[in-house]
């Protein structure tokens, strides 16, 4: 796996806010990395000094081994081989699909490219309709063509779901990922919604103030976050206290094994699909409510020593309210409750 782009130590600061802070990211090569995190905590900066929009306060960006950006010197965006799609679309009005997606392309082949991105992007024969006769959806895919049109190394996305209805926003996630793998281009994506960063991204960065305080693959994020803020930012997560005794910790729904020295303080973090509740004669607790959603239900469990918990199950699994249940849980992180390292 090669970097493509590589963001080192990068701080920038407005009149005293500091919206990318010692900020560390290595993009991949040919991969869809989805960025996400609340409002706020300096995505769009952070995409902006990658194209050459903003200016860097110290640290590094390199573009496929070029240097790029320094305290000192910021190459200008068009010398940067990036393209970039925005949230409010930003085609040019008056103009047809064919010349908003041909705008930065140069060349002899540039009628045939424009007609070949076209084809990528599923709009063959909207050459010469204009902006204001195409749903949203459409314009988001002319806006990705014209960003890809010029063969750019890398595109940038700035929450370019954000404007679409529900439906046409899951069309159009699993349409950029084949469009993105079938180019082979590096991109990265901007969101707010953890919801779509695991469903879009080979990799996720997720930023906190400033910061990238975990990436991976969305599935080793999901299930190892590195903080319980990470953990409930990312999915429903249900943070129990609990002590290290003889290399395990007693979560009252299930012993949870961990390395931590005897008498420390924990926070035990488990997500409702992790939890089995089995029915049983006498059991640990009850089922006091229950969620049905079709593909799956939400069930609340009291124990008896007071502690409520969920589980989502599948909805195939007949389950109804008062009945006795054993629990066990399938998996759980321990944190050290005195570690703060990423806990923001
Ligand atoms: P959102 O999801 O709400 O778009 P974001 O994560 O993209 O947020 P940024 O737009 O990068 O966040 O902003 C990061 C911080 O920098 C915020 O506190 C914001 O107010 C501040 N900021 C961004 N641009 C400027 C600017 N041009 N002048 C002053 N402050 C700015």
């Amino acid at each position: 796996m090669t970097t493509a782009i590589s963001l080192s130590d990068v701080t920038v600061s407005f009149n005293g806010t500091t919206a990318l802070d010692r900020f560390d990211l290595d993009v991949p090569s040919g991969a869809l990395t989805a960025v996400v995190g609340p409002s706020g905590c300096g995505k769009t900066t952070a995409l902006r000094a990658i194209a050459g929009f903003q200016t860097i306060t110290t640290g590094t960006i390199t573009l496929n081994g070029q240097l790029v950006a320094t305290e000192t010197t910021n190459t200008p965006p068009e010398r940067r081989g990036v393209g970039m799609v925005f949230q409010e679309f930003a085609l040019f009005p008056h103009i047809s699909v064919a010349e908003n997606v041909g705008y930065g392309v140069r060349g002899a082949d540039r009628v045939d490219r424009v007609r070949r991105t076209l084809r990528l992007v599923g709009l063959e024969g909207y050459e010469d309709r204009f902006p204001h006769e195409l749903s949203g959806g459409e314009q988001q895919r002319v806006a990705l063509a014209r960003a890809l049109a010029p063969g750019p190394d890398v595109v940038l996305l700035d929450e370019p779901f954000s404007n679409l209805d529900a439906p046409q926003r899951e069309r159009m996630r699993r349409e950029l990922r084949r469009i993105i793998h079938s180019v082979g281009v590096t991109a990265v994506l901007v969101t707010h919604d953890q919801a779509e960063a695991l469903a879009v991204g080979d990799r996720i960065a997720v930023m906190s103030e400033g910061r990238v305080v975990q990436s991976g693959t969305p599935v080793e994020v999901y299930a190892r976050p590195v903080s319980p803020w990470v953990a409930r930012f990312l999915g429903e997560a249900m943070i129990l206290d609990g002590v290290a005794e003889g290399g395990a910790i007693d979560t009252g729904i299930g012993v949870v094994p961990t390395s931590l020295a005897d008498g420390a303080s924990a926070k035990v973090m488990v997500r409702p699909e992790w939890v089995r509740p089995t029915v049983v004669d006498h059991g640990v607790g009850k089922i006091v409510d229950r969620e049905f959603y079709g593909h799956d239900q939400r069930v609340a469990i009291r124990l008896d020593d007071g502690t409520s918990i969920d589980a989502l199950l599948p909805g195939s699994i007949d389950v109804a309210l008062g009945e006795r249940v054993d629990v066990e849980i399938d998996d759980a992180i321990v944190y050290f409750t005195n570690d703060t390292a990423g806990a923001r």
